[in-house]
């Protein structure tokens, strides 16, 4: 095993949100250093457009998949022998079994290098989009409910995406959940991810957040007294200027925890990548 930087959770302008392209991505990971750049544009199949405005739909378009995995794999094969660039995807779950069959169909004809399964949002609605009602704690359980099915998406996936996202836009006055709250529903997901062979991701795009991370390092830390070692580190960045953002820092207390590796998926092999 050998020390490298990855940062396994990045976008580039083929998705909806990217700022920089692709090509400029990859070089300010080169120049940075990255070992593992993980592509991973936005496909949110899981939103439901009948439910947007014009204005939200042309802006929540994403890129045709067939020129985001051509781009891609041409700029992959540029980089081959100085950066490991994984072209993957991440899949915005949705409990609609329609939704489901389009990313079974998607993964089955591009076959991404690695797949993050996230949820962004409910019923066809990015949280992002959405005024979200109720009490903290039936928001919360509902959520964490929705992540745990997201487990059982019935195509592949590698990477539990973010999971706290929708602490990022909950009304609440104090947004954090911790494990006094709702740990058995925490823990529920944790054991799955385990039990499921899935890599636990530690998102660094946490916002105006107080937590620092998503999810938190107390919902990592417990994740790891259950028995998990399998980890990712993705800034999620959407521009080049977040690439590897606090990396260090997560590394330092992924140390303290007991963790000594990250985990990089590709094409189904997961390699070991000391931190
Ligand atoms: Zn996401
Ligand atoms: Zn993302």
């Amino acid at each position: 095993m050998r020390k490298f930087l990855t940062d396994m959770h990045t976008h580039s302008h083929y998705s909806h949100d990217g700022r920089n392209t692709l090509p400029e991505m990859l070089e300010e990971a080169q120049r940075l250093g990255v070992a593992f750049y993980g592509v991973s544009d936005h496909f949110d199949y899981d939103y439901d457009l009948t439910k947007m405005t014009e204005e939200e739909r042309i802006k929540l378009q994403d890129a045709d998949p067939a020129d985001y995995f051509h781009g891609a794999r041409h700029l992959q094969e540029d980089y081959e022998g100085a950066m490991n660039v994984l072209v993957g995807a991440e899949f915005g779950y949705s409990d609609d079994p329609a939704v489901k069959k389009r990313y079974a169909e998607t993964y089955e004809k591009y076959r991404p290098d690695f797949v993050i399964n996230s949820v962004h949002g409910d019923k066809g609605k990015d949280f992002a989009y959405t005024e979200i009602q109720g009490e903290k704690k039936a928001v919360y359980k509902e959520y964490l409910a929705l992540i745990r099915r997201s487990l059982d998406a019935p195509y592949p996936y590698d990477i539990v995406g973010h999971i706290g996202y929708v602490a990022r836009y909950v009304p609440f006055e104090n947004v954090e959940f911790s494990l006094d709250e709702f740990g058995k529903e925490i823990d529920e997901i944790l054991s799955a991810i385990i039990q499921k062979g899935k890599i636990l991701e530690i998102n660094t795009a946490s916002k105006h957040l107080k937590q620092h991370t998503i999810p938190s390092m107390e919902i990592v830390k417990r994740y790891y007294e259950l028995g998990g070692r399998m980890v990712s580190i993705g800034s999620d960045a959407h521009f080049k200027e977040r690439i590897l953002e606090k990396r260090d820092e997560v590394v330092e207390e992924l140390k303290k925890i007991g963790f000594t590796y990250v985990t990089v998926p590709c094409k189904g092999e997961y390699i070991k990548v000391e931190i």
